[in-house]
């Protein structure tokens, strides 16, 4: 069978084609997200690296034009360098970038970040207890969850690499009275990631009101955090999140449709 692949003019252009597409699912993430009430207040960024750059992608300052994340589109995203310089965008990127920037930075596995502010793993950072592997969908945050004793924005570089140190090779930190960083090595793993912090935080709760709370075995965790388990972690849940996104179409339509929300019908 023969593959009929698109050719492009230019390098320049194929990379420029690869950065919209990246574009569109960073600004996609933040629609699901915010759909599935990870951020109260639609307070919250995702990002993602550039791949082969020291350029990142991530959310505009949006706020600011006083409009709600569920309607963040392509041209809300914008770029930066590992430095937190705004290289490229309408709009200054969003002031807590460096949260992002300084983990990418020692983190080469990392390619995407999350901060959200949900409600359960926030609330366990003000109690000052960690997070625990537990549930189905706790075992990627063994062997817990390290909470960062330090409530202010995270908007120097100074302050990103607090975050940095206290995540270390961790997937997700816990900032006490502020929210949470969650780490994927794509923008849909960092997703899904962040939804399982959230569902890992409230089970969490739940049990500790029954009786004490037992982790998830080594084992069990080992086999989660390795081969097929890991993919499967991942890749089986993610079809349930994309459909949170109120402009969600099939994968071969997929195109920005800022204002189109289709009915069930048309899904
Ligand atoms: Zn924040």
């Amino acid at each position: 069978m023969t593959i009929h692949r698109p050719t492009y003019a230019n390098a320049k252009t194929t990379l420029q084609t690869e950065i919209t597409a990246l574009r569109r699912r960073v600004a996609r993430a933040h629609r699901i997200l915010t759909a599935g009430g990870i951020w109260p207040l639609t307070k919250g960024h995702v990002s993602a690296r550039i791949p082969g750059t020291d350029h990142v992608l991530i959310l505009g300052h949006i706020h600011s034009e006083g409009r709600s994340l569920i309607d963040t589109d392509i041209d809300d995203i914008v770029t930066v360098d590992l430095d937190g310089n705004w290289l490229e965008g309408r709009i200054e990127p969003v002031d807590e970038r460096y949260l992002h920037l300084e983990i990418m930075k020692d983190r080469p596995d990392v390619t995407s970040v999350v901060h959200a502010h949900p409600t359960y793993a926030t609330a366990f950072g003000i109690a000052g207890v960690n997070i625990l592997p537990v549930g189905n969908r706790g075992a990627i945050f063994a062997p817990q969850v390290p909470i960062l004793d330090f409530d202010r924005q995270i908007d120097t570089p100074e302050r990103g690499r607090m975050c940095r140190d206290a995540i270390g090779d961790g997937l997700a930190l816990v900032l006490k009275n502020h929210g949470v960083a969650v780490c994927g090595d794509s923008i849909e793993n960092a997703t899904i990631a962040t939804f399982a912090l959230e569902e890992t935080a409230q089970l969490q709760w739940i049990a500790a009101q029954v009786g004490p709370v037992q982790k998830i075995s080594t084992g069990e965790v080992r086999s989660v955090l390795t081969g097929a388990r890991k993919e499967e972690f991942y890749s089986h849940v993610w079809g349930h999140y994309a459909r949170l996104d109120p402009w969600f179409s099939a994968p071969e339509q997929e195109h920005s449709n800022r204002g189109q929300v289709k009915t069930p019908a048309q899904r």
